[in-house]
């Protein structure tokens, strides 16, 4: 049955496949509007606003409304369009595999064309929350100052013309513009990607553009407290794919253009500070707390860094799947001695959690052939990953006089991986990074020498390059990778004291 409104009732026929039966609040109802709708927000953030519709609790009426910015949704597009913004949602885990449908995304506009819509609906009085998952890409940081890239051409772009943006921030801007104007309070911005005190980065990155764009509406945001929580996001949501679809139809007799899967695994907590109200998230499962920051630390540095640690290493070897990888006993070796030696002993503890068993936990998931996250996925935007994930570990372990020997093995295989087209069996690599044609260029021509990367100062800072200990290290393991290959490398490093 092809997905759409009137097919609903037909859709909730088929067996094993469950369907929302309330109806979606009205225009005017308080609004969520987010931007960057991919797989992950629809696995997450839109389910448990699903979950909480569902089940009415409090008799809440939010509507969500989705945003896409880039020629890279047009896919995305087209596909809300024709399914009344319905897409199927595949929780996959041991025991098999649950379909459901979710509704709770009302609309959803593709800013390149219905740019006007996108600034009217986030500067309207109903629109109490922005939310994003733009990738950690997303948000313009200079890695080597920790400032706005200013330089950046969508930055440059969206100074020249206010009116008429192409970030997310210029939209967000153009909004709040209007909402001064109009005499509103600034709508509370929640970041969703993957990234250490992700809400003070967008109000860094934010507040730096509007002083640049606009110091009046910069200090109107400081003069009214515009409120940017910071959250701790996890689900593991391997990006769509046709085999995806063709599961939903044969399995579940849905055709859905755009469905998506994810693990069963959930977690979500927030800081709770919405000035203007929010969704009662906690009633579908969310943390509400007012310190997020220890929850974060913990999922970064162990699944985020980890995730890092296996996806070179995995990919060079041959492996595109993540359990094909972590079945390879080196490299869940790999990622169990970088946690334990190098992660761990500088995490603060975290309310309620034992980080023995969230390690463990983090193994599992990696390596659930139900759930079959693609390698590639995890590798996407390495540039930004390794400075967000890896290098922060990299740091403390520093300062505290520790071990970086197995988070520099972790460099060593991005940069060995940026310099090569194959890997260990033949088989061709795929790269996707912003950053891609310089980063590779770099590694192709620097080689065994690790330097070559290393001075990128926007992803390594002005600190680690000089830092004779951990250049030194990731000098020595790419040196490896060349003269032995990924496997002897691993195979060497892993094993060794
Ligand atoms: P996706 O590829 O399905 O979607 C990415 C979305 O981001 C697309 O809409 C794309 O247009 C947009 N985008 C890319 N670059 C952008 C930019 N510079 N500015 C604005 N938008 C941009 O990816 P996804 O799986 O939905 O992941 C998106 C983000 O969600 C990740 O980067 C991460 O921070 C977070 N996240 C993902 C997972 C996961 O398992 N997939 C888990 C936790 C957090």
């Amino acid at each position: 049955v092809p997905l759409n409104l009137a097919n609903l009732p037909k859709v909730g026929n088929l067996p094993n496949v469950r369907i929302p039966t309330y109806a979606r609040a009205p225009a005017g109802a308080p609004t969520i509007v987010h931007i960057s709708v991919g797989g992950f927000h629809r696995a997450h953030q839109a389910v448990y606003l699903d979950d909480l519709l569902q089940s009415n609790a409090g008799g809440e009426r939010w509507r969500l409304v989705g945003v896409g910015l880039l020629p890279f949704d047009i896919p995305a597009r087209d596909a809300m369009k024709a399914q009344d913004c319905l897409y199927t949602l595949i929780e996959r885990d041991q025991k098999g595999d649950s379909a459901r449908v979710i509704a709770s995304i009302s609309e959803y506009l593709y800013a390149p064309e219905q740019g006007t819509n996108v600034m009217e609906v986030m500067a309207d009085a109903s629109c109490r929350i922005v939310s994003m998952t733009i990738t950690e890409g997303g948000y313009f940081i200079h890695e080597g100052t920790g400032d706005l890239n200013v330089e950046h051409p969508d930055i440059q772009h969206d100074l020249a013309n206010p009116a008429a943006p192409r970030s997310s921030f210029g939209y967000i801007l153009a909004a709040l513009r209007k909402r001064k104007a109009n005499g509103l309070q600034p709508f509370t911005v929640l970041s969703c990607d993957n990234m250490q005190s992700n809400g003070d980065v967008a109000k860094k990155m934010i507040s730096a553009f509007a002083k640049l764009a606009d110091p009046e509406l910069a200090l109107w945001l400081e003069k009214n407290n515009a409120a940017f929580p910071n959250c701790m996001v996890d689900r593991i949501t391997p990006a769509t794919t046709d085999v995806h679809r063709k599961l939903v139809a044969e399995k579940f007799g849905i055709l859905d253009q755009w469905p998506v899967t994810c693990e069963s695994f959930r977690q979500w907590v927030v800081e709770d500070h919405f000035p203007l109200g929010r969704p009662a998230w906690e009633k579908a499962g969310a943390q509400m707390t007012p310190d997020v920051l220890p929850y974060e630390l913990m999922k970064i540095r162990l699944l985020n860094a980890s995730h890092q640690a296996l996806c070179y290493t995995g990919m060079l070897i041959g492996h595109r799947y993540a359990p094909e990888a972590m079945a390879d006993a080196n490299i869940s070796k790999l990622l169990r001695r970088m946690m334990d030696e190098e992660v761990t002993p500088y995490l603060k503890p975290v309310p309620g959690v034992n980080l023995e068993d969230y390690k463990s936990t983090v193994i599992e998931r990696f390596a659930n052939p139900a759930v079959n996250d693609q390698l590639l996925r995890i590798g996407t935007e390495g540039s930004a990953r390794i400075a967000k994930f890896v290098l922060p570990c990299v740091r403390d372990s520093l300062v505290a006089g520790g071990k970086v020997k197995f988070l520099s093995f972790t460099v060593a295989s991005w940069i060995y991986y940026l310099g090569q087209t194959k890997d260990e069996t033949g088989q061709l690599l795929g790269f996707i990074d912003p950053m891609l044609a310089r980063v590779q260029a770099a590694a192709v021509a620097g080689k065994d020498d690790a330097k070559a990367l290393l001075e990128f100062k926007e992803i390594f800072g002005a600190d680690l390059a000089g830092n004779a200990k951990f250049a030194g290290q990731v000098d020595e393991i790419l040196k490896e990778f060349y003269a032995s290959g990924p496997s002897g490398a691993l195979k060497k490093y892993v094993n060794s004291a």
